[in-house]
């Protein structure tokens, strides 16, 4: 016999982990991740403020977890002196080693997880048929929270999966004295890196680079010596900061391409809706945001006041007018960013108007909510 669930989340990320915790207040809830807790992950673990009081109303005050709070910004590119101005909104300096085993041990008090992956899932007579690599199991609701690119993607021919994923990432803790109300934003030749501290004072450095520039480099150290370093502030952060890791984490085939927030009946939670591009540091808040919003309208269909489709159609139109404006703009910036006259152009504007720096800013972030 199939066990029966109101909810199964595959995916136990912020997106997966927030949706566990809000949808078990009053439902049956299984979440599933492939890995166990509490681990790095790949991040610049900048979380802008906009879900810090939210995530209090879920029991987790980040003010008593870490005291790192980001609200300058410095940016570098083709070594011209750096532009600098006060981050709107601000954010907190966490890792995704403690965000991420925070919300995992709220959500077991109710939900139930299973340490598996989601190998399929289809529709069938009103409800979910899950499949695991042990076992099968059946739900009323499934949502996917697999984040940017899984197997499941795959397996359900999603179109983003068909086209060209030509980004890889790299991370790094490091130990190295710098402002800790800082971010650093270097663009190289190629990418562009994100410099902060987190809760434990470590310092990450967490960049994305195209695969094309990477592959003329043998490996990390190489790329970082040869295309970071040519950054003089990338170049002093290199030769001075200790790894505090023996090896960094990377992962590759990175898609920026519109992704659809519901498909075959599936809610689409975090960077499986859509991913933003990093240099905007709002994915965090958006993967939080959107299980809050997948909770607000599926609520009524699981207590039987709308169908399915009504619900499912009102995840969309909330999601889609939460986010997509943050990923178009978040596109053209890193169209800008990788070019390098446009770079040029955007630099002589922004030193004519300081000003527009923090209205980008502001256009790439949400409200608190
Ligand atoms: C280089 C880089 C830097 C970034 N820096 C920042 C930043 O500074 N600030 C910021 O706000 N955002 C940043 N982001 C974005 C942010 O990391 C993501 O938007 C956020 O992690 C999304 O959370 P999520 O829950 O959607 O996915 P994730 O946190 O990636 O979680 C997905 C989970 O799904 C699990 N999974 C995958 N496949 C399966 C399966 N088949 N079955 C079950 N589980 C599965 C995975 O193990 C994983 O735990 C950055 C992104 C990149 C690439």
């Amino acid at each position: 016999m199939q066990k029966q669930y109101d909810i199964i989340i595959a995916g136990g990320g912020l997106s997966g982990l927030t949706a566990a915790i809000l949808f078990s207040r009053e439902h049956n809830v299984l979440f599933i991740d492939p890995d166990a807790y509490p681990r790095h992950k790949m991040c610049g673990e900048y979380l802008s403020n906009e879900v810090i009081d939210f995530l209090k109303t879920l029991g987790i005050d980040l003010d008593k977890e870490s005291s790192i709070n980001l609200d300058k910004l410095q940016f570098t590119a083709l070594n011209h002196k750096p532009l600098s101005c006060k981050l709107p909104q601000g954010g907190k300096g966490i890792s995704r080693y403690h965000i991420d085993h925070l919300l995992y041990q709220k959500a077991i008090e109710k939900a139930t997880f299973l340490q598996d992956k989601v190998l399929e899932v289809s529709f069938e007579a009103s409800a979910f048929l899950v499949r695991t690599t042990n076992q099968e199991l059946r739900c009323k609701q499934f949502l996917m929270a697999t984040g940017k690119r899984s197997l499941l993607d795959k397996r359900l021919e999603r179109d983003f999966i068909q086209q060209k994923s030509p980004w890889l990432a790299v991370k790094m803790h490091y130990q190295y004295e710098m402002d800790e109300k800082l971010v650093e934003l270097h663009n190289f030749e190629g990418g562009y890196a994100g410099v902060s501290k987190v809760e434990n004072g470590h310092v990450n450095l967490c960049y994305l680079a195209s695969y094309d520039s990477f592959k003329k480099h043998k490996n990390v150290t190489d790329f970082n010596n040869e295309v970071l370093a040519r950054n003089k502030f990338l170049n002093v952060f290199l030769n001075k900061a200790q790894p505090v890791w023996e090896q960094p984490i990377t992962i590759s085939q990175i898609s920026f391409e519109k992704k659809k927030p519901v498909e075959n009946h599936i809610v689409m939670l975090g960077d499986t809706a859509g991913l933003i591009h990093p240099l905007c540091g709002n994915g965090m808040a958006m993967a939080i945001h959107s299980a809050k919003i997948a909770y607000e309208e599926l609520l009524p269909f699981l207590k039987n006041q709308i169908t399915r489709t009504e619900a499912l159609e009102n995840y969309t139109v909330t999601w889609k007018k939460t986010f997509q404006k943050r990923l178009k703009i978040g596109r053209i910036l890193q169209g800008i960013l990788l070019h390098r006259s446009y770079t040029r152009f955007g630099l002589w504007l922004l030193r004519r108007f300081p000003f527009l720096l923090s209205t980008i800013i502001k256009s790439t972030h949400g409200k608190p909510i």
